[in-house]
């Protein structure tokens, strides 16, 4: 999506206002992003209506270009379709605290129970218990053990042959005569929702009404968590939402269309097999992963602040008139500078995290600090004519920046030949007829 969106911005870019026409262009790409994304269609339409809404004729602010500010748009409203904020942990004030896990087979209830209950014990100093309920799947017993062992955490079972409500009752008990404060119960899953499966999670609900029903869901199961959500709501009731296996290659589309179906918040996101694997949910960030966009507006953002359009006007001159000299240069390094560190700048370009090789890729600041060295030691006339420095006067510099002769000659080439592709390039410009350079 980020390159067309980034056609259709450029397009776009230097309007005064935001036409039908524009926003309807940049709509189909998001649309597009949407549906690639695996989001529900009636949800999709729905969005796109209403940010279409919201944009046609938006005023430009002075800070952003049309594109940019209905990218915002898009990116508030997906934000706020998926609820905003970060949403809380509900703990009981008469404790034990009760969440159910529920969900169908294989999304990742058992591994979540565990995951959870570090994340409880750890950044809530909570004592959870944790509840093996899960009497059908062969092992799922033995799976919470396993992990409960690992954890250090008690696991309450009575084995496969005690009802899976009377497991429940019998725990909830545990936990007050232990003092325990949170208990996590592990529930059965099946491969499809059905009528003995939500009666049994009904009667584990009317015992106690649980603090926080937590619906885990697989997020490469796109369209039909949908459904499964939905189900899942209207029969046993949820308060929440726990999206599991967003490190794989999923945008996470579903995030989106089970919030604006159930309405109901999503709490956390699994992001490995591992139980330290478990994140609070990030509206923000999800939304930008569903645009498939990296933080693409995070880094417009930087790039606006920090670039003086004044002194980019500037510089074009400086460019057609060819006079530009190691004063401006100096003036272009410190503008890239002051946008961050290189490499975290590359990180946010979208697509980038996906390149190959790019974690080698070091962006060299201590490089770009000699250039900066060499230069300071210049005369200002040295800096505006550097066809002027003589042997003797390159030594000098080396000496006093701190590096060797070398380096300077190197940049002094550079710099020449930079001069001459502007020259080649505003050449072409001009023969064109063009006034205005894209840089
Ligand atoms: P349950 O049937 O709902 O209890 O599902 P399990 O907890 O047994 O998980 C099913 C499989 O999914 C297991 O192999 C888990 O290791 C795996 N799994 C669960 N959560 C995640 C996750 O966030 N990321 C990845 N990669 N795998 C997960
Ligand atoms: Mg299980």
């Amino acid at each position: 999506l980020a390159e067309r969106l980034q056609g259709t911005i450029q397009k776009i870019k230097g309007k005064g206002k935001v036409t039908e026409q524009d926003v309807k262009e940049m709509m189909r790409e998001v649309r597009f992003a949407l549906i690639e994304a695996d989001v529900n269609l009636k949800v999709v339409k729905e969005f796109v209506k209403k940010v279409s809404e919201r944009a046609v004729g938006v005023d430009v602010m002075k800070s952003l270009t049309p594109g940019q500010q209905v990218i915002k748009i898009v990116q508030d409203e997906l934000k706020n379709l998926m609820g905003g904020e970060q949403s809380p942990i509900k703990f009981s004030n008469r404790p034990p605290t009760v969440i159910m896990m529920v969900g169908l087979q294989g999304a990742g209830k058992t591994t979540t129970t565990g995951k959870l209950a570090n994340v409880l014990r750890k950044k809530y100093n909570k004592k959870p218990l944790l509840v093996a309920a899960d009497i059908y799947r062969p092992a799922a017993v033995e799976q919470l053990q396993t992990l409960g062992k690992q954890l250090s955490l008690p696991v309450f079972s009575l084995g496969t042959d005690v009802s899976p409500v009377e497991i429940a009752r019998q725990a909830i008990e545990h936990a007050k005569e232990e003092h325990l404060d949170v208990v996590l119960i592990d529930t059965a899953g099946r491969l499809h929702i059905d009528e003995e499966l939500m009666q049994e999670l009904k009667d584990i609900r009317g015992l106690k009404e649980p603090d926080e029903v937590f619906l885990v869901v697989d997020a490469m199961t796109g369209q039909d968590a949908v459904n499964v959500a939905q189900s899942f709501n209207e029969t046993v009731g949820i308060t929440g939402v726990v999206l599991t296996k967003l490190d794989g290659d999923t945008r996470g589309g579903a995030a989106l269309s089970i919030r604006s179906v159930t309405e109901k918040p999503i709490k956390f996101v699994g992001m490995g097999e591992k139980m330290d694997a478990l994140e609070p949910f990030h509206p923000e960030r999800m939304a930008s992963r569903i645009l498939g966009m990296g933080d693409v507006l995070s880094l417009i953002e930087k790039a606006q602040a920090n670039v003086d359009m004044e002194k980019a006007k500037e510089l074009e001159e400086k460019f057609m008139t060819q006079s530009f000299t190691f004063d401006d240069f100096i003036e272009q390094l410190q503008a890239v500078k002051k946008m961050g560190p290189l490499d975290e700048l590359l990180k946010m370009i979208p697509g980038a995290n996906k390149m190959k090789g790019l974690d080698n890729v070091k962006v060299d600041e201590k490089q770009m600090g000699r250039i900066e060295a060499i230069i300071y030691s210049m005369t200002p006339n040295e800096k505006t004519n550097p066809e002027i420095i003589s042997a003797s006067r390159k030594k000098r510099i080396a000496t006093g920046s701190g590096t060797t002769i070398q380096e300077v000659n190197r940049l002094l080439k550079q710099f020449e030949e930079m001069k001459k592709m502007m020259k080649q390039m505003t050449g072409m410009a001009q023969g064109k007829g063009k006034k205005k350079m894209k840089m």
